[in-house]
């Protein structure tokens, strides 16, 4: 049923809502993520099976290849006590890695538990490979070389916020060039060729990834924005025919309990145009889809532009009481309302005529019909009114 903290009860709290304007989608160029903290909770929601997959298939060649190292540490050293620990590290970044991909292939993980396992086995990996350098040190030349692999993958491959890869990988470069200080035989020209290719794989691997999280960003956008324009009246903002017929009619739209449907049309709209001009018009019709905006509960209630000067308010789980609650407020306060009409120091008034039909089986095709044949009603019965009808299944009326 409708919450009782709607605007309905609470006038003075209306702000208009335009949920799916894409006036957010700015993106910060250093976070590489959208400004609007909703927005990026948003696109991360639309990304997070993709987030997964992800996750899972890098972690899990992770796995693989350090299972892999470890064999062949394994053959080349041989089952002495002194590999022991250099193999047990191998090991235990291999069964992290893996525990990580089986926990993201098997739960649907929320985007920040995905974070976290990729920040945990980072940070297995790179201590256990801080380890192995520091029992190595005859062999810092490659373990620069596998630090640059592991950095890469940190940068691309496993899904994390861009701050949290280069957070990492910074700190994990300058572990292993202190190391590399403390503990390698390393003439002073090795160390800085060593020093630029690890600031060079840092360098191309943070704008690599940047840019990775702007493109995922910049599409994420240009589909908001064409979804917006598909759906969407571009004069009032509210949703258009075609959302109606085909997310809120369509195939497998059906909705459980009861729906009420609200049908509005301003009454003599010809004359405010004829009278004031078009624009005026347009700002008459722009204050009533306000006000049914400010009413709709966001990501519940839609407001469609049915017609020129015709809205419709889908009200899922709502009964008919409310309903014509709701619509007696819409009709009062959008007739006690001045209009400012863009032309200085004019304004105008305006009502408009309400059908309202409820039902529990009806469909939403029939209760539009219904309320449609109601506002008509309305408007014989001498317009700013409203009407009302509950409806039973197939449009049998239970109650005028
Ligand atoms: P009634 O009370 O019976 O509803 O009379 P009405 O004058 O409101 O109805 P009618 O159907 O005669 O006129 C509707 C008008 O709405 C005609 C059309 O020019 C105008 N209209 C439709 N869309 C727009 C729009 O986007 N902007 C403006 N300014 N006018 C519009
Ligand atoms: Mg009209
Ligand atoms: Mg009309």
């Amino acid at each position: 049923m409708r919450q009782s903290n709607c605007a309905v009860c609470n006038p003075q709290e209306i702000t208009v809502l335009h949920p799916s304007a894409p006036n957010s989608l700015s993106i910060a160029p250093l976070s590489a993520e959208f400004t609007d903290r909703s927005t990026e909770t948003a696109y991360h929601a639309y990304h997070r099976e993709r987030t997964r997959v992800q996750l899972a298939s890098t972690l899990l060649f992770c796995s693989l290849y350090f299972l892999g190292f470890f064999a062949t540490d394994l053959a080349a050293l041989g089952m002495v006590a002194d590999a022991a620990l250099l193999l047990g590290a191998r090991l235990l970044v291999a069964v992290t890695a893996g525990s990580c991909a089986w926990l993201a292939w098997r739960s649907p993980l929320s985007t920040g538990a995905a974070w976290r396992a990729a920040t945990v086995a980072e940070a297995v990996a790179l201590a256990c490979f801080m380890f192995i350098a520091f029992h190595r040190p005859g062999e810092f030349h490659w373990h620069a070389m596998s630090l640059g692999v592991m950095l890469l993958v940190i940068y691309l491959y496993i899904p994390n916020r861009f701050a949290h890869a280069l957070g990492i990988a910074a700190a994990a470069t300058a572990g292993f060039l202190a190391l590399t200080l403390a503990h390698a035989d390393m003439g002073f020209a090795d160390l800085l060729t060593m020093g630029m290719l690890l600031a060079l794989v840092n360098t191309f691997g943070a704008l690599a990834a940047r840019r990775y999280h702007i493109v995922a960003r910049e599409e994420y956008r240009a589909q908001r924005v064409l979804q917006h324009a598909a759906e969407r009246d571009y004069l009032s903002g509210c949703y258009n025919r075609r959302y109606l017929h085909e997310r809120l009619m369509g195939a497998g739209s059906h909705q459980a309990g009861p729906v009420a449907v609200i049908l509005c049309d301003i009454d003599n709209f010809k004359q405010v145009n004829d009278t004031h001009g078009h624009a005026a018009g347009d700002a008459v019709l722009l204050q009533l889809s306000k006000l049914l905006q400010a009413v709709a509960r966001e990501g519940h209630d839609s407001v469609v532009r049915y017609g020129g000067e015709e809205f419709l308010l889908v009200l899922p789980a709502t009964g008919l009481d409310a309903a014509v609650h709701l619509a007696e407020w819409l009709r009062a306060r959008f007739g006690a309302t001045p209009i400012d009409t863009g032309a200085e120091g004019t304004s105008v008034f305006a009502t408009a005529s309400f059908g309202v039909a409820s039902g529990a089986d009806a469909s939403l095709a029939i209760l539009i019909d219904a309320a449609d044949k109601l506002m008509y009603a309305a408007k014989r019965n001498g317009r700013d009114r409203v009407e009302a009808l509950a409806l039973h299944a197939h449009g049998m009326a239970a109650a005028a």
